[in-house]
């Protein structure tokens, strides 16, 4: 039997009741639920938030009204059974004086053969002319049966009637109501009786009054409508507010899925625009946390970019360099299987630059391991602490022969006390001979190399290597530091560098957190100045790679002094 699957929603769960069997190929049944589509309920922030105020209101209403409705209805009854009760006695009073008016000294009501009897005259005060009407319609404003009986004394003196229910005239009222008035059965009856002490008879009359004419019902008519529409008014005023409250939560959120959406396409610079008004502290900080997390977030895609193009170029280059050497090298043999290799002379001159081509390679292999070395932090500096005279000195006079043979004059002006840092030595032989290197390899002859160390003012120390060359032209001073980066004038100058040799310096530079600036001015010479704290393990407050600031300032600077 095939599984039965509603579109998207089928879910396999084997105690499912009322699911459809799925048989699978091992024999092994499996039931799916089929879930019915759900009903559609509103998923939207605002949609929910109106539907909540709403039934918050709804409920509010729906409690309280009735409350209300019920108060209000027990206190206008006991007002209007209080007013019952005083007409009642004030009828009462009225009629016993009209009848007593009436008969004088008679009887009121005597015993005839055993049956209580009315005299004459009340009956005819109680049946003729429209007394009875009158009272009920002026003083009782309400049904009226009036009950006549004997009366008799109790022991604590007060006088009681018995009613007797054959001597009772009830009184239908029937005056024209008042607007909003109507008989209200609701209203408890109210009795009271007036009783007279005659001499002979003691007689009393009851009044009951019943279905008074009130307002009550159409008064709680009126303000249970006035209180729907105070509701309507409400539920009105709450989708106002929810919409309102919602639109204000919700556009934040709104933004931020967009703007999450536009990161997760790739859009790595979209930002959520805050207004400040607009929702509340947690979504303005969220916000800002987004903000701050795509900024980082692009950073660093913009670092790892930067890093990898660099990394291409790197290869390039490296490539580049080996190939160079290598192609020459295989000229060279080619010509020596050729007929130049018979001649003595021709062989000779080849091998010799065919070893000049390997200690090129060499050379470049080494410097490039010491590169990369110093990049990937291989290479832990041995910091001892120092005299730094002694490095500088051996660093300079290993290019005296050079600098003799160039007719370059080359001093060393050192102080007189001990400079003492904490340094790798060799390193910073590595430092000064690079800087020395470069100095004379673009000063001409007759042109000066001075190399001066000076303490500075925090207890490091301050190397300058200054000479009178062909200068650096303003628009190469920034890129100098970089990797295989060569001059305009390097060629012209002396053909034998590979752009590494300044990366080199300030890698070290860097690890002994130095720092490394240059001034030079085309045709007059250049001037590397190398500062070292006394300590570099000590903490330092310097960014050990330059920030996007400094290398703004960098690329702006005049030739006078890019910083490294
Ligand atoms: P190279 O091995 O080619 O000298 P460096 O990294 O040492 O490589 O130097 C990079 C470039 O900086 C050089 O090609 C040159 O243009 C420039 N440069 C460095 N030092 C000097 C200097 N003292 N005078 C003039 N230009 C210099």
């Amino acid at each position: 039997m095939a599984g039965r699957r509603s579109s998207g929603s089928a879910t396999p769960d084997g105690d499912a009741a009322g699911g459809a069997t799925a048989d699978r190929p091992g024999g092994e049944s499996r039931r799916w639920e089929v879930r019915a589509p759900r009903p559609s309920v509103p998923r939207s922030f605002q949609s929910r938030l109106t539907i909540a105020f709403v039934a918050v209101v709804a409920v509010t209403l729906g409690l309280t009204t009735p409350v209300i409705i019920n108060r209000l209805d027990d206190f206008f009854r006991q007002q209007e059974e209080q007013a019952l009760r005083v007409h009642a006695q004030a009828t009462a009073t009225v009629l016993a004086q009209f009848i007593m008016s009436d008969v004088g000294s008679e009887a009121v009501v005597a015993n005839v053969n055993g049956t209580v009897a009315l005299n004459p005259k009340v009956v005819a005060l109680m049946t003729q002319g429209r007394l009875l009407q009158i009272i009920s319609g002026e003083v009782a404003q309400a049904d009226m049966v009036v009950v006549f009986g004997p009366a008799h004394q109790e022991t604590d003196g007060k006088w009681e009637t018995d009613p007797q229910p054959s001597l009772s005239y009830p009184v239908k009222w029937n005056a024209v109501l008042p607007h909003g008035q109507e008989p209200d059965p609701a209203i408890t009856p109210a009795k009271s009786s007036v009783a007279e002490s005659h001499p002979v008879r003691p007689w009393g009359l009851e009044v009951t009054l019943s279905n008074p004419n009130t307002s009550r019902a159409s008064t709680l008519r009126a303000i249970t409508g006035l209180l729907l529409v105070m509701a309507l008014v409400a539920v009105f005023v709450a989708v106002l507010v929810a919409s309102f409250v919602a639109h204000r939560f919700a556009t934040p959120v709104v933004r931020l899925t967009e703007a999450s959406r536009r990161v997760a396409e790739g859009d790595l610079s979209a930002r959520v625009t805050m207004e400040a008004e607009s929702g509340t502290e947690e979504l303005r900080a969220l916000s800002e946390q987004f903000n701050t997390m795509a900024t980082r977030l692009q950073e660093s895609v913009e670092i790892i970019r930067r890093d990898r193009d660099r990394s291409r170029d790197f290869l390039a280059d490296v490539s580049h360099e080996l190939r160079t050497p290598i192609a020459a090298m295989h000229t060279f043999i080619e010509l020596l299987q050729g007929p130049a290799g018979r001649d003595a002379a021709a062989r000779t001159e080849f091998l010799e630059s065919s070893a000049a081509q390997l200690d090129r390679l060499d050379w470049l292999a080494q410097n490039l391991l010491d590169l990369s070395k110093l990049d990937s932090g291989l290479v832990l500096l041995d910091l001892r602490p120092d005299d730094v005279r002694g490095t500088i000195e051996s660093a300079v006079e290993q290019h005296r022969a050079t600098a003799e043979r160039r007719g370059i004059t080359l001093t060393a002006k050192l102080p007189d006390r001990p400079l003492r840092i904490s340094h790798d030595a060799p390193r910073l032989g590595q430092v000064v001979g690079n800087l020395v290197g470069n100095a004379l390899k673009f000063t001409g002859r007759n042109g000066e190399v001075h190399v001066t160390a000076s303490p500075d003012a925090d207890g490091g120390a301050r190397i300058e290597v200054v000479d009178t060359g062909v200068g650096i032209h303003p628009a190469e001073l920034p890129h100098i530091f970089e990797r295989f980066y060569r001059g305009s004038q390097a060629n012209e100058a002396r053909g034998t560098g590979s752009g590494l040799g300044l990366s080199i310096v300030k890698s070290i530079v860097d690890m002994h957190h130095g720092t490394i600036e240059v001034e030079s001015r085309m045709g007059h010479g250049s001037r590397f100045v190398v500062a070292l704290p006394r300590d570099p393990s000590a903490p330092v407050e310097r960014p050990i790679t330059p920030t996007a600031e400094s290398q703004r300032k960098m690329d702006d600077s005049s030739p006078a002094a890019p910083r490294a």
